[in-house]
């Protein structure tokens, strides 16, 4: 059985959200299933084709309104996030990074023009979208971010580099943010401007089937309409981050839904000591565990969609799943490989790219540990960062 269907949690969902999700569910077993381990093993993803499909199906931007967006509940974009990522971290990457980074912070920051210019040609996947907030020295505490924007006249002039930033080397506009004499401000970057330049980062052991890049900004002239007009600091690229670590939330789920499917079925076809190894209580027991930890990561996103549908969805809340339902899939991946046995480390099974995809799921958008000093601050009123 699906194990996710365990407590019969989807007669809870609306049927629109189930019709929804069985499309996206369709799209990933027709578009990605067949391609995904050559595209893992290849470090290659035809990042243009996959945006244009989901575009059509109204997953980018998915649940932002208006501009060619789908205004989906949180709920419903949950979901999504699931699915995708049961085909593949990178697949939900592309999606989670045009939408909830790169869309929100323009639907969020931008001017009227911004949002008119960019906002419909990326929700139908016509333009792809970055963010670059890391930097090479600068990575969960961006604060201290090293990129500069300096006016220049009615100009501004940025200069510094990004690092690790996904779909950076085929994004048609980069979200950047640098600092000024003011504080942090963020920038709709074209990527074709002159002095900036994106290289793809190569021999990635894990996410291979993601375009993840550098970005250098070389003395890089933007007129003043290039700035996001309402994002004035930190917390306008942290509240970006929230919204994609929403996202994380449900799709870690779908990459330990899929571990733990094909565990199962693997289990029950193959055969030692003459009987299927699921037939053993040891298999059985790892086999509950991981059903149980599954569920009771389900039960924490639902709760938290629901929390986000009524506007009431806090940071630290959003720290607790997603530092739970990473923490919890990437354990459930490496024990469903040890089920398989030898073919747990082949590509002819998808267990071992899952559980190399989510240790980078593990580490970006907050790192296990910055989620636990958030999670901290707010039990203790004491901020143990610095
Ligand atoms: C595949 C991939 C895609 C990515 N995509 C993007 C993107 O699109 N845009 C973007 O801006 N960034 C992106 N990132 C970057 C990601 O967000 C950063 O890697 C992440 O924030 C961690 O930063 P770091 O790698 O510099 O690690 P560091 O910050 O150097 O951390 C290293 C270790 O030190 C720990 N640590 C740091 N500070 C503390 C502390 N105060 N207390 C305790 N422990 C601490 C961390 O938890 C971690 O274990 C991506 C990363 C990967 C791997």
């Amino acid at each position: 059985m699906d194990p996710l269907e365990l407590l019969d949690l989807d007669g809870t969902l609306s049927a629109e959200d189930r019709d929804m999700r069985a499309v996206v569910r369709q799209v990933v077993d027709e578009r990605v299933r067949p391609h995904v381990a050559g595209w893992y093993e290849d470090g290659r993803v035809p990042v243009r084709e996959l945006a244009a499909e989901f575009g059509k199906l109204g997953l980018l931007g998915m649940h932002l309104t208006g501009y060619g967006c789908a205004g989906a509940t949180a709920t419903a974009y949950g979901l999504a996030c699931l699915e995708l990522e049961a085909g593949d971290s990178g697949v939900r990457s592309l999606v989670s990074v045009q939408g909830s980074l790169a869309m929100f912070a323009i639907h969020r920051y931008g001017s009227a023009e911004q949002r008119q210019r960019w906002l419909p040609p990326m929700a139908a996947g016509e333009a792809i979208g970055c963010f670059g907030l890391t930097e090479p020295d600068h990575g969960s505490d961006p604060a201290g971010m090293a990129t500069r924007a300096r006016r220049d006249g009615s100009d501004w002039v940025l200069s510094g580099g990004k690092m690790w930033i996904t779909n950076a080397p085929v994004a048609d506009v980069a979200v950047v943010w640098a600092r000024t004499d003011d504080g942090i401000r963020g920038f709709a970057v074209p990527m074709d401007t002159p002095g900036v330049t994106a290289r793809e980062i190569k021999h990635k052991m894990s996410l291979r089937a993601s375009s993840t890049g550098e970005i250098v900004l070389d003395d890089v002239r933007l007129p003043d309409d290039a700035r996001l007009p309402g994002a004035e600091g930190l917390k306008a690229p942290l509240s970006c981050l929230t919204e994609a670590r929403y996202g994380i939330i449900w799709g870690a789920l779908g990459a330990a839904r899929d571990c733990l499917t094909t565990a199962i079925d693997y289990a029950t076809s193959r055969e030692q000591f003459g009987r299927p190894i699921a037939g053993f209580q040891l298999t059985q027991a790892k086999l509950a565990d991981m059903a149980l930890e599954l569920q009771k990561g389900y039960l924490l996103a639902r709760h938290l969609g629901t929390l986000a549908d009524r506007g009431r969805l806090r940071p630290e809340q959003v720290s607790v799943g997603k530092l739970n339902n990473v923490r919890e899939a990437i354990a459930i991946a490496r024990q469903c490989r040890t089920i398989l046995g030898a073919n747990g480390i082949s590509a002819e099974y998808p267990v071992m790219r899952h559980a190399n995809n989510l240790e980078s799921v593990l580490t970006y958008e907050g790192t296990s540990e910055v989620h636990q000093l958030v999670i901290g601050q707010k039990l203790t009123g004491l901020s143990a960062f610095v």
